[in-house]
């Protein structure tokens, strides 16, 4: 498979093999032969392992980030702050590695003691895509490592070199051999394997909900644990007394940062201000746009031709289908130094209503429509009317209004005079309805994910002690 650079459709960084399901039964044998021994590793030692992994990253963090522009598209400060996310991580999980597991817990039963412990599901396949090629991997790997299971990892078929530098790194950082395993090649013939093979317990997926609809099909046919972390449609709220620059100037950043091509993306705006829009199409004009690897670059690429056409379409709709206005962007820039790559200029659309399709479908670019509704109670209803519920914010500084928001928003992540973007590792990370299955990234639930709760009772009072029943019975 060819590997494009985004920015520069002569530029192939190489040709990267297609992994077929042979080649997924090998790595998935591999984990199987290192598993006993790893899963016996104490955890304080596997966390050593990542601790040093973090140490790696840190070394790396400019040489990948560069490699990540060149292969994904984004500019080099966000490509560093991916490969940042990794890191923090890295050291976050190691620090895991000797807290509390579990709980002790009292018994009804004399002589008897109780206690929870984790245990590691076994062999667990993590296909990710391709929007943070390092932070998405290293979010699923570390406290899967962390919890004793082996991994076997689907690259996203758009960044398959930033995962074979990091799986580089893990090597190089002492893991045994078979404890990380890595796949190149297409969803649906590796990824589909990987899904299917018996031997993989559990798959940990982050994509697109139709993509995630299919595997948890599979998974649950074959009654294998599986979590989701799928689309969104997030959202920001604007009062009437919000902070207009500070509010313009978020919301710009979440909805246009990686050419909107984030899970947390600010896809939609729900106005109550109305001089917001003029202000954020004045801020849209404002971007510069081009490679992510010049460093004053605003707006970097779209990850290939496939999706900036999608985007296209998306923009036709919305003129054309939705009937919603459209205040700037929706062209496609191919003049001079942008001629060879996939650049879509920053596009706001207004007067849209909750259930034009641009206001309900994730678009995946740098596209963000205002929905104006006159009162707070309709601003909450709009925002809640998708079907997906990753990540929303709202702009005030009326307590009562920001207050309503944090409770009533039916997203995963709700920020206060933040944009939608932004996420910190030690905080849980997932969505609401059909953005996940009820699972968390990041933070310490992270380990919730790929490890199994055991309930162990351990009885000293050497006769049989029944439960429920009263003495002598
Ligand atoms: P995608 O679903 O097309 O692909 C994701 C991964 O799944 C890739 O590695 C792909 O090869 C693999 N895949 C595809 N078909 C498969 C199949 N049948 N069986 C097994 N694997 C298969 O998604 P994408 O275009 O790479 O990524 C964009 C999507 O990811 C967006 O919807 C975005 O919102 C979502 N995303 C979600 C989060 C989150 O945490 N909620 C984070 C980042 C991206």
């Amino acid at each position: 498979m060819q590997d494009v650079n985004p920015a520069d459709s002569d530029d192939v960084l190489g040709e990267v093999a297609r992994s077929n399901s042979a080649d997924v039964d090998q790595a998935v044998t591999a984990a199987k032969a290192a598993y006993a021994e790893w899963a016996a590793t104490p955890m304080p030692a596997r966390g050593d392992v990542i601790r040093r992994v973090g140490g790696l990253l840190e070394r790396e963090k400019d040489s990948l980030s560069q490699l990540m522009t060149r292969e994904m598209g984004k500019t080099l400060k966000e490509a560093r702050g991916d490969v940042q996310e990794g890191i923090d991580f890295a050291y976050f999980m190691a620090g895991q590695s000797r807290a509390p597991v579990g709980d002790t817990i009292p018994s009804e039963l004399p002589r008897k003691f109780s206690l929870t412990m984790r245990h590691p599901i076994g062999i667990v396949g993590l296909i990710t895509p391709w929007n943070f090629p390092i932070a998405i991997p290293t979010w699923k790997m570390w406290p899967a490592l962390l919890a004793g299971n082996c991994v076997v990892l689907k690259a996203a078929e758009d960044t398959p070199l930033c995962a074979q530098r990091l799986v580089e790194l893990v090597s190089e950082a002492g893991l045994p051999a078979g404890v990380v395993n890595l796949v190149q090649g297409t969803g649906e013939e590796a990824g589909a394997a990987l899904v299917a093979h018996p031997d993989v317990r559990a798959i940990s997926f982050t994509g697109s909900l139709e993509t995630g609809k299919l595997i948890a099909a599979e998974c649950g046919r074959q009654m294998k644990r599986y979590s989701m972390e799928l689309g969104s449609k997030n959202v920001t709220i604007v009062m009437p007394d919000a902070d207009l620059d500070l509010a313009v100037e978020g919301i710009a950043w979440g909805a246009f940062a990686t050419s909107g091509q984030r899970c947390t993306a600010t896809s939609r705006v729900v106005s109550l201000h109305p001089e917001f829009a003029d202000a954020l199409v004045a801020k849209a004009e404002s971007y510069k746009v081009g490679p992510g690897s010049d460093e004053t670059v605003d707006l970097a690429p779209l990850i290939n031709r496939t999706q900036r056409d999608r985007v296209l379409e998306y923009i036709r709709v919305g003129k054309h289908d939705d009937g919603a206005t459209l205040l700037t962007g929706g062209q496609v820039l191919d003049e001079g130094v942008l001629s060879k790559g996939n650049y879509i200029a920053p596009t706001v659309f207004t007067d849209a209503t909750p259930a034009m399709r641009i206001a309900q479908e994730e678009i995946f670019g740098p596209v963000t429509t205002v929905l104006p509704v006159p009162d707070l109670d309709a601003a909450i209803a709009a925002a809640n009317s998708t079907q997906y519920g990753l990540s929303a914010s709202i702009y005030t500084n009326d307590m009562t209004a920001a207050m309503r928001a944090v409770t009533e928003l039916e997203f995963g992540i709700v920020y206060v005079n933040a944009p939608t973007i932004g996420a910190e590792v030690q905080m849980p990370f997932g969505g609401m309805k059909s953005t996940g299955n009820g699972f968390r990234e990041a933070g310490p639930h992270a380990m919730d994910e790929f490890s199994e709760w055991k309930a162990v009772s351990i009885d000293f009072s050497s006769r049989l002690q029944k439960a429920q029943f009263q003495p002598g019975e």
